[in-house]
């Protein structure tokens, strides 16, 4: 029989916003009803198929031995990724799923007027009312129209991927942006043969040359071919592998690939959510249009994380979960343009770790600035980089001439995630660059490079 349910708020998708917002609501007293589309989900994309496996495949495939079976190190290594996903997917559920006022149901849900939502049809059809919605599912992988790609046996997605027990031969990655490069480094370091095509004509166009250049270096010396300004032309299927035909330099070339990884971007899930039902505008890529508290043009129907078009990383959909709680617990005060010196990583080995402006941005932008930079490698103040055998890289940090103040850092470097945080702390505070330079780390770490790096400061 159909059932209709009522809550205080409606959580559409079980990303980290969503969640967040829910738990803490649920604390509050409200009855809170979370509606995600999978049982695989639970948790959203970062704990099953993002962040949390990919990182941990970027923990063991470093971890990997030369004289280690190949497909057998891989296969125990899926293992282990599927244990943990499994893990702390269940424990997402439960820790939502036994509170007394929460209930997550499982099923694709559809808006049907502004204050109601239904999942499934006929007699198992839940419809769930709230004054209060929160919409939170994501984004997808998008498959770029190359002719004879979507039709391709082995067209794989990031899941796919990370799901599967075999290791391709031969990957091809189709695209040179933060995610095709993870991949890359994964897979080479596992022992693929890896091959990333890129269309313009360096990796990584936002960042600086030299930065870009770094990373690109990196990436050849561990066997991975990189081949930039390459424009895919069609896939042909030729039995256990495909060849992606691509132009370069005028010249037409071909790459065998076992798995094609498209790594073109994402976008917004809105397609079957009927967001017009319930008067929800969106963009043009399917984004739901939000003002700067995440309210969308129905006021009480708010967007989060990947869904809004904002960046699409797991701490900004948790800081949405921060403005949307203000919005309904708190002053009202947060927005997103609350948000300074936002960082972020690609963690390739060793990671890319990037805040505020690079030089680039900031000569462009007129700035007086200093800059200091050195190789990880001539780092004396850093001997973990030695102690752990990971000395390539190099650290950068751009600083205002004028108020030695922090614009921006790009750290290729090892343990560079975590070194970051600091820096971007330093840049909301107003540190200096000095005050940066002359406080005490622990020994032997990786921040203490911050104590030497900023004495090699030029104009
Ligand atoms: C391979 C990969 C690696 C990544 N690595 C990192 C990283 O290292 N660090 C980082 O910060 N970010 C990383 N990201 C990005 C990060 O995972 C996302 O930005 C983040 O998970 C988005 O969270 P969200 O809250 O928007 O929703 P999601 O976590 O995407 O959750 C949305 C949920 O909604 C569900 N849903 C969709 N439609 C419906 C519907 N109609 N009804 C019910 N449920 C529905 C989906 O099944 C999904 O579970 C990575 C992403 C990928 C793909």
């Amino acid at each position: 029989m159909a059932t209709t349910i009522s809550a205080d708020v409606l959580v559409v998708g079980f990303g980290k916003g969503g969640k967040t917002a829910a738990h803490v609501l649920t604390d509050a007293g409200r009855r809170v009803v979370l509606i995600e589309q999978s049982a695989d989900m639970y948790g959203g994309t970062c704990p099953n198929v993002g962040c949390v496996p990919t990182k941990m495949l970027v923990h063991y495939s470093n971890a990997r031995r030369h004289d280690d079976d190949a497909q057998e190190f891989f296969a125990d290594s899926i293992a282990g990724v599927r244990d943990l996903t499994s893990a702390f997917r269940a424990g997402n559920f439960e820790a939502l799923d036994g509170k007394d006022t929460a209930t997550v149901i499982t099923g694709a849900a559809h808006f049907v007027d502004p204050h109601t939502v239904a999942v499934g049809e006929g007699e198992d059809r839940v419809t769930v009312t709230a004054p209060t919605i929160l919409v939170n599912t994501g984004s997808e992988p998008v498959v770029p129209p190359i002719p004879g790609l979507a039709e391709s046996s082995h067209l794989v997605s990031g899941t796919e991927l990370t799901r599967t027990a075999n290791l391709p031969e031969r990957l091809t990655v189709i695209g040179g942006g933060y995610l095709g490069l993870e991949f890359a480094s994964i897979y080479r370091h596992f022992g693929t043969h890896v091959t990333v095509l890129e269309s313009a004509e360096r990796l990584l166009p936002r960042e600086d040359e030299d930065i870009a250049a770094a990373v690109a270096e990196i990436l050849l010396g561990d066997g991975v071919d990189v081949i930039t300004g390459a424009r895919i032309t069609r896939i042909e299927d030729t039995g256990a592998t495909s060849t992606v035909h691509y132009e370069k330099d005028g010249g037409s070339h071909t790459v065998e690939a076992s798995a094609l990884l498209p790594a073109t971007g994402r976008r917004p899930v809105t397609a079957g959510l009927r967001l017009d039902a319930a008067g929800v505008h969106t963009g043009p890529n399917g984004a739901v249009e939000v003002d700067e508290y995440l309210r969308t043009s129905q006021p009480h129907i708010f967007a989060l994380g990947d869904v809004n078009g904002g960046p699409q990383f797991t701490y900004i959909s948790l800081d949405d979960a921060r403005i949307v709680l203000d919005q309904l617990m708190g002053d009202g005060k947060r927005t997103t343009a609350d948000r300074v010196a936002v960082p972020h990583t690609l963690f390739v080995t060793p990671p890319l770790a990037t805040v505020g402006l690079t030089e680039h941005e900031a000569r462009a932008a007129g700035r007086n600035i200093k800059v200091s930079r050195e190789k990880v490698a001539d780092i004396i103040a850093m001997p973990r980089a030695y102690t752990v055998e990971e000395t390539r890289g190099v650290m950068k940090f751009i600083v205002d001439a004028d108020t030695d103040l922090v614009l921006g850092a790009a750290l290729l470097s090892i343990d560079a995630q975590e070194i970051i945080n600091t820096v971007a702390l330093a840049m909301r505070h107003d540190i200096t660059a000095t005050e940066l330079r002359d406080s005490i780390y622990t020994h032997p770490s990786s921040t203490e490079a911050i104590n030497e790096v900023f004495d090699k400061i030029v104009a």
